[in-house]
């Protein structure tokens, strides 16, 4: 049908009717995962009473805001934790990281990362990039680590080693843009029992940053204390305008609270102005928008195999978040797959990214976001440093329909590529 819509060529037809036969298998599993986890919502909404009177706005200090401490509830219910902090007014997932490492952690105490160096934002953040911002090693926190195996294992004997002294095991759950697989629960329970067989009081802290939603249970049923996210990818459903989640054990929440407001004051403040419905609405819709994600990611996967490029994950591989790397080889088809998601999207269609100097980047980027909401990568999206090797990482995808044109038709520019 796609063909009726946009100028899709015979060949690119073929190969879209060829790569849904494959996928289908794929698609149900991830539409099971998808069903069960709207089902768990929809309970949860019900156990929660959430009422119209939820989503009506509060101003001011905010006391007393029923539909904020309702949605933390509602949350919490949700990823299967004692208590939760849902709430617009995280700033973005680096800040939801940054609200719970400074909750949990005092000087004296060692951060350890179990999963190598953290995500890019989290440097700062630690302090490993050496720049001094008021990170955590300025007040006195240590930071030590260890690197993935080959095939992203943990290096469990080194995990028991280093947890023995450690205040916090940290997992990234997600790879990020790294060159590494997202993590599965059961792995995330290896590190999580290996922490704990050494150091019993260690907290396991988990960046779930894309990782929501992808199987029926969150890491909290897997031996984390703590998991947090951000709102603009998975859990927000691209209807949440912001905002970002720390969900786990109640006395931890509980420190988080008291350092995103004020020591002492906590939970009990923040008004939820007017986007509390968008909050619920996103919550509701997560589940499936996830699922659509997921789908974009194995289809882009199967494609892109079939035009003869490799990708990470591959498509019959168990997705743990929800990018997809596709190896394009070549600078032009790195550019042509960015142009042509951005030609395909609903907003900024009209737009040509080109690639170009980030700071903080030794290389320029490119990057192809035609979204709602600013940033959102729950929303179809790519982007690729110009460099060797070359790798495109496409993630999001809120209506498989419509990412699935836009990935065949960057395929079709890919393709075209090659028979120059
Ligand atoms: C996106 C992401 C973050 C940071 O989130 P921002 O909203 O970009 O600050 C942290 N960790 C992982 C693994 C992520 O994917």
């Amino acid at each position: 049908m796609i063909e009726k819509f946009f100028d899709i060529k015979q060949e690119m037809v073929k190969l879209d009717e060829e790569v849904m036969e494959i996928c289908k298998p794929y698609f149900d599993k991830i539409d099971e995962i998808s069903e069960y986890n709207q089902l768990k919502v929809l309970k949860a909404f019900i156990d929660n009473g959430i009422s119209a009177q939820h989503l009506v706005g509060t101003t001011g200090y905010g006391y007393g805001d029923k539909g904020r401490d309702g949605l933390d509830k509602l949350f919490a219910d949700i990823v299967g934790a004692e208590d939760a902090l849902c709430r617009h007014s995280f700033m973005s997932g680096t800040h939801t990281l940054t609200v719970a490492l400074f909750g949990v952690l005092r000087a004296g105490d060692t951060m350890f990362c179990a999963t190598g160096t953290p995500y890019d934002t989290l440097h700062g953040v630690i302090g490993i990039d050496g720049s001094k911002c008021g990170n955590l090693m300025e007040y006195g926190i240590k930071y030590d680590q260890c690197d993935l195996l080959i095939n992203s294992e943990p290096d469990l004997k080194t995990i028991f080693e280093k947890c023995k002294t450690a205040k916090v095991c940290y997992i990234q759950r997600s790879r990020g843009y790294a060159k590494r697989k997202a993590l599965s629960l059961e792995t995330i329970k290896s590190i999580a029992d290996t922490a704990k067989k050494a150091n019993p009081n260690i907290i396991v802290m988990v960046d779930n940053c894309y990782g929501e939603y992808t199987h029926k249970e969150e890491a909290l049923k897997y031996g984390a204390d703590l998991i947090m996210g951000s709102l603009i990818k998975n859990p927000g459903g691209g209807i949440a305008p912001t905002g970002g989640y720390i969900a786990g054990r109640k006395d931890l929440v509980e420190l988080c609270a008291n350092r995103l407001t004020a020591p002492g004051t906590g939970r009990e403040l923040g008004c939820s102005l007017d986007v509390m419905r968008e909050m619920y609405l996103g919550v509701y819709f997560a589940p499936m928008i996830t699922a659509n994600a997921l789908k974009t990611s194995v289809y882009a996967s199967c494609v892109y195999e079939k035009l003869g490029f490799e990708t990470e994950p591959r498509y019959m591989e168990d997705r743990n978040d929800i990018i997809t790397s596709i190896s394009a080889k070549t600078p032009e088809n790195v550019i042509a797959i960015c142009q042509a998601i951005q030609t395909a999207s609903p907003i900024d269609s009209y737009a040509l990214p080109e690639p170009s100097e980030m700071p903080g980047y030794d290389s320029k980027i490119i990057m192809a976001a035609g979204a709602f909401t600013m940033g959102s990568s729950i929303e179809l999206s790519c982007d690729a440093p110009l460099r060797e090797p070359y790798i495109a990482y496409m993630q999001g995808g809120t209506s498989f329909t419509a990412s699935r044109a836009a990935v065949l038709m960057s395929a079709q520019k890919v393709y075209e590529n090659m028979n120059k």
